[in-house]
């Protein structure tokens, strides 16, 4: 019998290592809960929350084939040679998975002991991500032929021999905390077609207008993040659906489709990204711990905890908008995209924290945290990537344009509850109506000009700039050809044409 070893791909649908394994007989399909990897410090309470509620539908969807999905606890490779010395394992089958250093670390051990047991281990491309690639160049078409692949359908038969589960840890044994989460809407929650069907037919006219603001982007984007996280839809249905319904649209509405088929271009965009950040992990494992552009090295960044660092992990900055964002996102697991960036821009450059600190506690709150994305946005945000440009949110700024009413900042801030809106944004210029809320930790525009002076005193050197082509060799994206990156880079660098957002 083979094993179908499931990781973070917790689906039948659109799965190639399960689809293949059934084809040839007998299975165990199996999840194995590991206690250390529960014990880094990336994950959290609702990860598990998440995880628990993934894994008990996966058994669901088993359960209606007559089988059952077999759940381990323990570490990996001693639930792997246990199972193979009860049973007569032929091979593995699995997706090759592309996370935190944990897991990359464990199917090392893995590989090594079934090449030394002669275990045959199938590691299948989950996504648009490819293993041992050799350039970047090409990587697009690569991705899109991928997407354009047949969907694997849900088998129909499933035999599978029978063996136990272990008994399911609690948040307790896992030492797991309460950590604050509370969401309200929950779209991790619902069924991940219900959550698409709605996007696409629905909540997606006006994606792009709206996907900026806190309040609507809660409904204006997919919210399908979490999701793809843990894999319960591949990223290939969502590009095959969303391809279905801009035909459906045409076929209905011909010209008055305009709207709706710049968000779903949009959204397939985003779905390429997704796979793009990966790649980028898959291809420099470091930039999960390390600088991507060492030259940022030198940047001394606070790298201890401290007390600016705690106030704006508590939402207690004194700038109604990052701690509007902060607070909402510990409540329910989930902010938008420009709101990520401006967290992590405030803590970076006008408080000066390393993004090695911050990184992880963020990690900890999205409930759709995958390590591929967050190191390469959070290296971005914070300006070490040596290939992207530099932007500085401005929170005030940010605050008026997306939330010009206050009513985000009043619902996530209630010591701001009645402070009227001329003064939502800037509260400390009217420190008779500041009550119990704080008073701003740094001065912005002191701390922004501080902190470009000393990210382009690096940026500009001789020898940065040497190393930056060489990274963009690597993991850079290939929108535009080498030749234009390279012109494009020198006409930049002659204007030091920076942006404050
Ligand atoms: C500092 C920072 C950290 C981030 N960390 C994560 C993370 O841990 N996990 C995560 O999934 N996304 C992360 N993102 C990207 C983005 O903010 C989220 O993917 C998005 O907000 C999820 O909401 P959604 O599913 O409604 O997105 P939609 O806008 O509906 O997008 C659909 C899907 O496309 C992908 N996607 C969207 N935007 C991006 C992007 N900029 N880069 C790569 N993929 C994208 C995601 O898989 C997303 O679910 C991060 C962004 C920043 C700035």
């Amino acid at each position: 019998m083979n094993i179908v070893w499931f990781k973070r791909d917790l689906r039948m649908l659109d799965h190639e290592p399960l689809s293949v394994a059934c084809a040839r007989g007998k299975i165990l399909p199996l999840y194995i809960l590991e206690p250390n990897l529960w014990k880094q410090p990336d994950v959290s309470y609702r990860h598990f929350v998440y995880l628990q509620h993934y894994l008990s539908q996966l058994g669901d969807m088993f359960n209606t084939k007559g089988s059952k999905l077999v759940i381990k606890v323990g570490e990996a490779l001693s639930v792997l040679k246990s199972l193979t010395t009860r049973h007569d394992v032929k091979a593995i089958f699995s997706h090759y998975e592309t996370w935190n250093k944990f897991s990359k670390n464990r199917d090392l051990a893995i590989r090594k002991w079934t090449e030394k047991k002669s275990i045959d281990w199938k590691e299948y491309q989950q996504n648009g991500v490819v293993r041992n690639l050799n350039s970047r160049d090409g990587w697009s078409t690569l991705w899109h032929k991928h997407m354009k692949k047949r969907i694997y359908e849900v088998p129909e038969k499933i035999f599978c021999i029978p063996e136990k589960s272990d008994k399911f840890p609690s948040f307790k044994d896992l030492q797991l905390e309460f950590d604050g989460f509370e969401p309200n809407t929950n779209f991790g929650k619902i069924d991940p077609g219900i959550v698409l069907e709605s996007f696409l037919s629905d909540r997606s006219e006006n994606y792009q207008r709206e996907m900026s603001g806190p309040l609507l982007s809660a409904t204006s984007c997919s919210r399908l993040s979490t999701h793809i996280a843990f894999g319960t839809i591949s990223i290939r249905t969502l590009f095959q659906r969303t391809q279905e319904q801009t035909q459906k649209k045409l076929d209905l509405n011909g010209d008055k489709t305009k709207n709706w088929r710049a968000s779903y271009n949009s959204f397939q965009k985003r779905l390429r990204w997704h796979c793009h950040f990966i790649q980028k992990l898959e291809d420099l494992r470091s930039i999960e711990w390390k600088n991507i552009h060492p030259i940022y090295d030198k940047l001394e960044r606070e790298t201890a905890q401290s007390k600016n660092f705690e106030r704006w992990k508590h939402g207690e900055t004194g700038f109604p908008f990052v701690d509007a964002c902060m607070r909402s996102l510990i409540s329910t697991g989930w902010i938008n995209f420009r709101m990520r960036a401006m967290l992590v821009s405030f803590a970076s450059y006008n408080l000066w924290i390393d993004w090695r600190l911050t990184s992880l506690y963020l990690a900890r709150l999205f409930s759709d945290y995958e390590p591929g994305i967050h190191y390469s946005q959070v290296q971005m945000q914070s300006g070490t990537t040596g290939i992207n440009t530099i932007r500085i949110y401005n929170p005030i700024k940010q605050g008026l344009e997306h939330d010009p009413q206050g009513k985000f900042i009043k619902k996530w801030v209630p010591e701001l509850r009645h402070m009227p809106v001329a003064n939502v944004h800037t509260p400390w210029e009217t420190p008779e109506l500041l009550g119990e809320y704080y008073s701003p930790i740094v001065d912005e525009k002191l701390s922004r000009e501080s902190a470009l002076t000393r990210i382009y005193q690096l940026k500009n050197l001789k020898t940065a700039r040497i190393q930056t082509e060489a990274i963009w060799r690597k993991i850079g994206s290939r929108k535009t050809s080498e030749n234009d990156y390279l012109k494009s880079r020198k006409r930049k660098s002659k204007l030091q044409k920076e942006f404050e957002f």
